[in-house]
């Protein structure tokens, strides 16, 4: 009884992949053909409006365009499988590498606008260009002439080129 049964399943199963297998490679031609006779089709409709005519290969289109969507549709029956097991492995490492590039982006992003704060000033805190000497906003001095080693360094009690102090 139970082998009965395991050999039916088996047959059925054996069925089932010989049908999956027919209908991946009927899919597969199919549409390979209904590409070929749209692209035909196509072709031959450009060429004869170019020319003026009838277009003589019409049912191309009309034949072509049903051939590729029943193909189609067999190749997602026959593939459906590899289909399922494609999307549920590859969109994992998708999603990962999307991330992984992502990062860095939002980094960068967050790095510029960072950077835009970089220069506040010390006496109003609003932002200014890099390498302003005033302020902008309320005219403070920004940046100082080192008496040491003659940089334009940012106004501070230190200079930050040299590590003299500024200021006496
Ligand atoms: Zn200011
Ligand atoms: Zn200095």
């Amino acid at each position: 009884m139970n082998d009965r049964d395991a050999e039916r399943q088996e047959a059925l199963k054996k069925k089932h992949a010989r049908t999956k297998r027919a209908l991946k490679i009927l899919g597969t031609v199919m549409v390979a053909a209904g590409l070929g006779l749209v692209v035909m089709g196509i072709v031959d409709m450009a060429a004869s409006i170019s020319n003026g005519e009838m277009p003589a290969l019409f049912w191309g289109l009309r034949v072509g365009l049903p051939m590729l969507g029943f193909g189609g549709m067999f190749c997602m029956m026959g593939f459906r499988k590899e289909l399922i097991r494609f999307s549920k492995d590859e969109t994992v490492p998708i999603i990962n590498e999307a991330g992984q590039e992502i990062v860095p982006a939002i980094g960068a992003v967050s790095g510029a606008v960072k950077h835009a704060e970089g220069d506040l000033c010390p006496h109003c805190g609003k932002a200014n260009d890099d390498g302003a000497k005033f302020c902008r906003h309320c005219g403070a001095k920004l940046l100082t002439e080192c008496p040491h080693c003659g940089e334009s360094v940012k106004d501070g009690a230190f200079c930050d080129k040299c590590g003299n102090p500024l200021h006496k």
